[in-house]
């Protein structure tokens, strides 16, 4: 994106309407929330605020040579949509648009399928202009974005033709979440050093999944120089751990997360996928005693653009919506199930908690589709806040709370179809389950003794068999909910150490991807192998071994 700031302003100045609004009214923005959040005396003082009101002009381009100059020759792109973060509005037939934009706006095209936009030298995607006249609040502990002065002639974007098959890949990060620079380098080692030894999987494109650092924005510099050496653009969510503090409302609190990533919700396509961005993250000001905190909220406004985005998107195109805290936790949810709940594919991802789960969200919570919506709730990169025993790389072990690793997700998709692949930090990629069972059992035990299986991204769908040696008969396993065994161990070996070089692990998650079964009766006594394989959704397999002692039942027993 380019803008043109010429001496040439007349032409447009005269054309520039300024309308002084009142914030009360602000397109009823916040009638809800004033309603929910504060007293009418504060409502009042609202009402004094005046905003400024523009209108914002410029066009979008073929920007065939990537320079992100509009050069002789470079065509321009009608039907691209473009919005202020509410309104969203298609460029005409030179490919120019127009729209309304108050003092605190961020104006982004939408990509659209088969074109780039640029990304700057940490392969972060520049699709937006930032239009805060005065700037973020000059007193933040992190900096938000300088003032950028008035509006500039034309807010021009250029766009970058590329070729976007059906069939493509994207690296899911849940949290990452340094707390310092040194929990950066934990993340380099343990994982960016392995995706780039895998060239990034193939994937076309990345995106974090929120709380992206912990609390010090000052970590997202190092971190995002060490996540551009993948070498794929790397799209951004905002996480409750990535907000300015020192904001008194939800509006100024993602000042230095649109400095550096850009709008803090927005949408893009790439093949025949549509990505919607959301944050689910609403912070609300200290009131009536009780100090700041975060909900789960989408609010008025981001619903509108919700609205309007998906309002441009055939019914059959997959839509991937991305968020920080799952969407079950967000207080305004139902307005965007009404959104979703039609369209024939539509899934969504979260992070935040810390551990794996598929959630398929049905009439209990309030959905009315024909169909459970799939929601997935992502593996961090962190994994357990980086917690846990050291390895002999002085990196902590960071088990979920599941049992599973810290790692990542490879979404792969097919026209409408998808399928997620987890991917464990520093262990091959067959590395998918852990099995639990004794070291050794009697053979008058045998039918009593459970194997359990921890399959790390298993879900309803997942079917789970095993056997007992190579000729064994497959057995069926079940799924329950319960903790898995080996956390459970750990944690129990960690309390019992008073020195630690290394943050304590969390609660224990009683996990819903654990299969068990009993052993099969009759097993000779000696060494056998217990084999276990896992189908997933998708038909895909994945197996997995472990030796068991059988021994004789000891005689008088
Ligand atoms: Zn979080």
């Amino acid at each position: 994106m380019n803008t043109k700031m010429t001496h040439h302003v007349a032409r447009y100045c005269t054309a520039v309407v300024n309308l002084l609004l009142f914030t009360s009214f602000a397109v009823g923005i916040s009638a809800i929330v004033f309603a929910q959040e504060t007293k009418v005396g504060q409502a009042s003082a609202q009402n004094l605020t005046s905003t400024q009101l523009q209108v914002a002009r410029g066009c979008v381009y073929r920007d065939d040579n990537g320079n992100s100059v509009r050069d002789p020759g470079e065509a321009s792109m009608p039907g691209v949509r473009v919005s202020n973060g509410q309104d969203i509005v298609t460029t005409d037939a030179s490919g120019h648009y127009e729209l309304n934009v108050d003092d605190d706006a961020i104006i982004f095209v939408i990509k659209p399928r088969n074109f780039m936009t640029p990304v700057n030298s940490q392969q972060l995607p520049r699709f937006f202009y930032i239009h805060k006249p005065g700037g973020s609040p000059a007193n933040f502990k992190y900096p938000g974005v300088a003032p950028t002065g008035p509006l500039p002639e034309s807010i021009d974007f250029g766009l970058i033709p590329q070729s976007e098959p059906d069939q493509f890949r994207a690296l899911i990060f849940g949290d990452t979440q340094p707390r310092n620079v040194e929990e950066v380098e934990y993340m380099a080692h343990d994982v960016i050093e392995q995706i780039i030894a895998e060239r990034a999987h193939g994937a076309a494109l990345g995106i974090t999944l929120g709380d992206i650092v912990f609390d010090d924005l000052s970590v997202m510099e190092p971190l995002n120089q060490a996540v551009a050496l993948i070498g794929i653009p790397w799209y951004n969510v905002l996480g409750n751990h990535d907000m300015n503090y020192d904001a008194t409302d939800d509006r100024h609190s993602d000042e230095t997360f649109e400095r550096i990533y850009g709008p803090s919700y927005y949408s893009f396509d790439y093949g025949p996928t549509h990505f919607l961005v959301v944050d689910d993250v609403t912070w609300l000001a200290a009131a009536n005693g009780e100090p700041a905190h975060y909900v789960g909220g989408l609010g008025p406004k981001q619903l509108r653009f919700i609205k309007n985005d998906l309002a441009g998107i055939p019914q059959d195109q997959l839509v991937v919506l991305l968020m920080h805290i799952p969407l079950t936790d967000v207080r305004d949810r139902q307005e965007l199930y009404r959104f979703i709940e039609q369209r024939p594919a539509a899934i969504s991802l979260s992070a935040h908690t810390h551990y794996m789960e598929h959630r398929f969200i049905g009439s209990e919570d309030g959905w009315q589709g024909p169909r459970p919506h799939h929601h997935i709730v992502n593996v961090t990169v962190c994994g357990s806040w980086w917690g846990g025993r050291k390895d002999e790389r002085g990196i902590p072990h960071a088990t979920m709370s599941d049992g599973g690793p810290n790692g990542y997700s490879i979404l792969s998709f097919d026209g409408s179809r998808y399928d997620l692949q987890f991917r464990a930090a520093g262990r091959p990629d067959d590395y998918q389950m852990n099995i639990y069972a004794p070291e050794s059992v009697s053979t008058d035990r045998l039918s009593s003794t459970p194997v359990r299986v921890n399959v790390f991204a298993g879900c309803t769908n997942t079917h789970c068999q095993m056997r007992v040696g190579s000729t064994g008969q497959w057995i069926d396993m079940q799924r329950s909910t319960q903790p898995d065994p080996a956390f459970v161990n750990e944690k129990a070996r960690d309390k019992a150490i008073l020195l630690k070089n290394w943050r304590d692990l969390p609660e224990t998650y009683s996990t819903p991807h654990i299969w068990q079964a009993n052993l099969p009766e009759a097993i000779a006594a000696g060494t056998h192998t217990i084999e276990v394989r896992v189908t997933w959704p998708s038909n895909r397999e994945s197996s997995s071994t472990r030796l068991v002692r059988i021994t004789p039942t000891a005689s008088g027993s």
